[in-house]
């Protein structure tokens, strides 16, 4: 046990949230690859196929870091992905800490902007920071872009369940309007359609192609 501490100790976090929830999302297919392929070279390709695509994802990683990957390679069953899983929550990297005072700094046209329950959120399950506030319906998010945090805001206008743009999940979701700079004084809104839940986004994004568009897009 107490080994086991020190070897987190010193190995450094080095797994995004977004990568997290994509090595969950291949662990979880090679368990049900498990219970379906009855070829065992055939379940052997599919095994190390979806780790390649896990270590794809890492490029100057340590030894020591490789190593906690090439265990995942073992995985059968769903009770010792949960215990992966845990044990891996260890190497990922928190988002930038938030703080009201970030939040203010961020939105600072907004009076009285209501700062979401930072207490309660885990920095380390979040690739943005997303929330709403219904007493002047607009939906606001942080995330970090070219390694700094940027807040986006708009209108929100709940919609059905469909594909969200940024994590490609089918969930309920609703119309995020924007208005956007399009030249050197004319504005246009931007429109896209995005989970009303933003922790389900979250937990759906295995990669932050899609947010990174987005902001893109929107930032001024
Ligand atoms: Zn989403």
């Amino acid at each position: 046990m107490d080994n086991n501490k020190n070897t987190v100790m010193e190995i450094e976090a080095f797994i995004r949230s977004d990568q997290y929830h994509f090595i969950k999302f291949q662990l979880k297919s090679m368990v049900a690859a498990h219970s379906t392929m009855k070829d065992n070279e055939i379940l052997n390709a599919f095994k190390f196929h979806s780790i390649d695509k896990v270590h794809a994802l890492f490029h100057d990683i340590s030894e020591s870091q490789r190593e906690i990957l090439n265990k995942l390679i073992e995985i059968e069953e769903e009770a010792q992905v949960r215990n992966v899983l845990a044990e891996l929550k260890a190497y990922v990297i928190p988002f930038t800490k938030v703080t009201e005072k970030t939040v203010a700094k961020l939105f600072p046209k907004i009076k009285k902007l209501k700062a979401p329950p930072l207490e309660e959120i885990d920095f380390k399950a979040i690739s943005y920071l997303g929330w709403y506030d219904n007493r002047i319906n607009r939906k606001f998010m942080i995330a970090e872009h070219n390694g700094k945090l940027i807040g986006l805001q708009g209108t929100f206008l709940e919609s059905q369940k469909g594909i969200c743009s940024l994590c490609n999940g089918i969930e309920e979701l609703g119309l995020f309007m924007s208005i956007v700079k399009s030249g050197k004084e004319t504005y246009t809104s931007r429109g896209n359609y995005i989970c009303r839940d933003s922790q389900k986004c979250n937990q759906n994004m295995i990669t932050l192609d899609k947010l990174q568009q987005f902001i893109e897009v929107l930032k001024e």
